[in-house]
């Protein structure tokens, strides 16, 4: 319960406080999803209304009783990243694209990802 209003308390003030890095627009509340904790980590996903983008983030929490929460956001996704996957969103078709690529891939998957 009290972590329930901890979380409660964190998306409604992520919403405040955070911008969509693609247009910079806030975030609405209703808008701002608690996926799960990670040890020290709230993994929250956020969705923009304006521009569509959607932004997972991990939020390193100090100490949950402790007032001076310090919010993190580390992304892999660079300001291009973000421009492409506004102007060119992925789809149903990519997603059956890359099984069908991994499916007839003959080597590892860290062959891939080198
Ligand atoms: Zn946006």
């Amino acid at each position: 319960m009290k972590e329930d209003r901890e979380i409660e308390a964190l998306l409604k003030n992520i919403s405040e406080h955070l911008k969509c890095p693609n247009c910079g627009s806030h975030y609405d509340v209703d808008n701002v999803h608690y996926l799960g904790r990670m040890q020290v980590f709230y993994v929250l996903q956020l969705f923009c209304v304006r521009c569509g983008i959607p932004v997972f983030a991990s939020v390193l929490v100090k100490d949950g009783r402790k007032k001076d929460k310090v919010f993190q956001i580390p992304s892999e996704l660079t300001k291009v990243d973000l421009l492409r996957l506004a102007n060119d969103p992925l789809d149903s078709n990519n997603v059956i694209d890359f099984q069908s690529f991994i499916k007839n891939h003959q080597g590892s998957l860290s062959d891939l990802l080198k």
